[in-house]
């Protein structure tokens, strides 16, 4: 509980509680130098610790940082203190959507208003390989002025995060929400799954009810495999029309945003205001560029006229912190490294099964860019193995961890001082955070 009237970091004067999530709190506050309002997400880091959520965690951070939209909530600032993390967001004084079709269903006019911005910003998420994954109404919020802006960016992936196959593959998303193929864990197309829940959000908003609701999850799953939805009388054809082609059981039948956009009835008054875009002063340099087609993350670069980034100062430039120390434990007792590459997957997996050779490892490839090394020679505590994990964040551009998963630290750390580290230099591109020392 953040006490009222606190001034947190020297800077925001803590107000009311705005809302509560799953382990964490939202806040209003006010800059006391600006006196700009602003939300202050207040996320309890033991927490997220415990549930192994850091992962997630440190997505909502990114991804938030990666898109800025006139309705896309923005993440102004990331601060840390030893217990507890806060995301100063911009502040939806207009609450949630949620509550206004709660009280009654909309007008159609109305209703293409707020989906028109929906798509809008699920159009420009997608256009910088950002996909929401968990758009539903309770994650829409209005500001001051009505204008609608997309929250929650907690289980949005990024799209490099798809496999081989370019699909997603992780199952979630909220039941009334979610796409057949989504449910049917198969993996699946981000830009397709999240035009099924902006169809969702659009009936909701006319009808004041789910399309697929039954209390028997079963039943519902059911009935959304088959598209099995009754459209309320007051629907307008057009809009029947629309909910059919997005209603498609099919994603690769399934209509996409730029069609959707392109329907007289999308169209009627569409009138979307120009966005600012920070002026590029100059060319931004080609590396990062090349790791990252974020502007955001460019313009913050080019402000700030930094070199030598890494990738998490990369992610992180826009919101003030680096992310790699959020989550740091005691580095002594450390049983991993990470660094980042500019390398493919496939390069970085060659060099780690040319180390694991000369260390006479055994190589096992395992789904998720997981690599497991074994050694057959049983130490103090048993036989060493290793477990490599290279996280994609563009094909050209990866986080690789290296941890012990078994036997003995203290050899661990030599074989990585004495081998694996000189090995991986030539396409190391950064260290992440402080290294394990060798004793
Ligand atoms: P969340 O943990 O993001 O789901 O937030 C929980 C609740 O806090 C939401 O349902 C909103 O009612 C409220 N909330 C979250 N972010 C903001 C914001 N930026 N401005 C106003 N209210 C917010």
């Amino acid at each position: 509980m953040e006490k009222k009237g606190k001034v947190l970091m020297k800077k925001y004067e803590m107000g009311r509680l705005l809302g509560q999530g799953n382990f964490a709190k939202v806040y209003y506050a006010r800059n006391i130098v600006t006196g700009q309002s602003v939300a202050i997400k207040v996320i309890d880091k033991e927490k997220v610790l415990k549930i192994g959520m850091i992962d997630q965690t440190k997505r909502e951070i990114s991804t938030m940082s990666l898109v800025k939209h006139p309705n896309i909530l923005e993440l102004y600032e990331v601060m840390a203190s030893k217990t507890k993390i806060y995301l100063v967001m911009e502040y939806a004084k207009g609450g949630e959507l949620f509550k206004k079709v709660f009280k009654r269903r909309l007008r159609e006019g109305v209703a293409r208003k707020y989906f028109q911005q929906l798509i809008c910003a699920v159009d420009f998420c997608h256009s910088r390989g950002v996909y929401h994954r968990d758009l539903k109404l309770e994650n829409l919020l209005l500001d001051e002025h009505g204008a609608l802006k997309v929250s929650d960016f907690g289980l949005s992936a990024l799209a490099e995060s798809k496999h081989q196959d370019g699909l997603l593959h992780t199952s979630c998303g909220t039941p009334g929400y979610v796409a057949p193929e989504v449910i049917n864990r198969k993996g699946y197309d981000g830009a397709k799954a999240d035009v099924w829940s902006c169809g969702v959000v659009l009936y909701v908003l006319l009808a004041g009810c789910l399309p697929f609701n039954d209390s028997n999850l079963m039943a519902m799953y059911k009935k959304i495999s088959t598209a099995d939805y009754k459209v309320p009388h007051w629907f307008p054809p057009e809009v029947t029309k629309l909910l059919s082609r997005i209603f498609n059981p099919n994603p690769k039948e399934r209509i996409s945003i730029a069609r959707i956009m392109a329907t007289p009835w999308y169209r009627k008054g569409f009138n979307p205001k120009p966005f600012e875009r920070k002026p590029e002063t100059e060319p931004a340099p080609r590396n990062i560029n090349a790791v990252f087609g974020s502007e955001a993350i460019y313009n913050a670069f080019e402000a700030k006229n930094l070199t030598n980034l890494n990738a998490f100062d990369l992610i992180s430039l826009s919101s003030g912190l680096d992310l790699s120390g959020l989550f740091a434990e005691n580095n002594k007792k450390k049983k991993e490294i990470q660094f980042t590459s500019l390398h493919t997957a496939s390069a970085i997996t060659s060099k780690l099964e040319d180390i694991a050779k000369r260390l006479k490892l055994k190589v096992k490839r395992k789904d998720g860019g997981l690599l497991k090394m074994e050694g057959s020679n049983t130490g103090r505590k048993g036989a060493l193995a290793i477990d490599a994990e290279i996280f994609e964040f563009t094909p050209s551009f990866h986080l690789v961890e290296i941890r012990k998963s078994s036997g003995d630290t203290l050899e661990f750390r030599n074989k990585l001082q004495q081998d694996v580290k000189p090995a991986l230099k030539d396409i190391v591109w950064a260290w992440q955070g402080t290294q394990p020392q060798s004793s």
